[in-house]
């Protein structure tokens, strides 16, 4: 693929260029992660020792702390990053018990109650309709697509990972009228609640997109968490605001270079139409 050939001049000439331009603001990066196959756990193994050699990478608890003002845990050479989750399948707690702990990383993991609580061939339904939007039918899904159980949530949490809510059953939220809004946001929260013994300050919006938004979900999610994550591209800085704080998808069957490349921010610039669209929402 062209962009990964040209992911090692491009990242050599950002470096550069940086050396050129000087000190950035400080920004803290979320990385963005889906379902984790065991066979590419090895490649994210070599992403979290790159993150860790470069910005290093901060927990939920910190993130939050340096999200509500405290921008101090930089290294040197790059900006700290969260690693996160999304849609809650099962290799997520395969990856954080054979990879993560390895690393003694701490992820945030969004999760979706109402397709949790759906068994077997119902729940391959869900998520063939619901997270792959009917792009797949249940029957394309790997042998062994399911999601985490609660035991297994229970466990990341008991393994001092954090849990975030990614809407009851992962609906394009800028679609739904009020009340389905309501019950996909907030009744997320009261379930998460309900079954880990506390709320969760932290909502990502199903899709990520600008277009999956709207500015009447927003206003809705603010009444209920601390902070909502698209999958927007970009830094977050001083001024980003916690409602729309921005992260980098992961494909981790990209080469190194690339996931270097989209670490470092060099894709920022594609992003910047809708970063503004989405602060405009807010
Ligand atoms: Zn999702």
């Amino acid at each position: 693929m062209l962009r990964y050939r040209l992911a090692r001049p491009w990242l050599t000439g950002l470096r550069a260029w940086r050396r050129i331009g000087g000190a950035r603001p400080p920004a803290l990066r979320i990385l963005l992660l889906h379902d984790v196959p065991e066979h590419h756990f090895d490649a994210l193994d070599r992403l979290l020792g790159t993150v860790k050699r470069q910005g290093g990478l901060v927990t939920p608890g910190e993130a939050e702390a340096w999200l509500a003002g405290d921008g101090g845990g930089a290294q040197e050479g790059g900006s700290p990053c969260l690693l996160t989750f999304d849609d809650g399948f099962a290799s997520n707690h395969a990856a954080a018990e054979a990879v993560l702990s390895r690393h003694g990383v701490k992820a945030l993991f969004f999760v979706c109650p109402g397709l949790i609580e759906l068994d077997g061939e119902a729940q391959r339904q869900a998520i063939a309709a619901h997270i792959f939007d009917g792009r797949l039918g249940a029957a394309d899904l790997p042998g062994a697509a399911r999601l985490m159980s609660w035991r297994e949530i229970g466990a990341l949490k008991a393994m001092g990972h954090a849990i975030g809510a990614h809407s009851m059953t992962h609906r394009r939220l800028s679609r739904l009228p009020g009340d389905e809004l309501c019950r996909e946001v907030r009744g997320c929260n009261e379930v998460l609640a309900a079954r880990l013994g506390e709320p969760t300050p932290w909502f990502a919006y199903p899709f990520g997109s600008i277009d999956s938004i709207s500015a009447a979900a927003l206003a809705v999610i603010a009444t209920e968490y601390r902070f909502c994550r698209s999958g927007i591209r970009g830094p977050n800085i001083e001024t980003t605001d916690r409602r729309a704080l921005r992260a980098d998808q992961i494909d981790l069957a990209a080469p190194g270079d690339y996931l270097s490349l989209v670490v470092e921010g060099g894709l920022d610039w594609r992003y910047a139409a809708p970063r503004r669209r989405l602060d405009t929402l807010i």
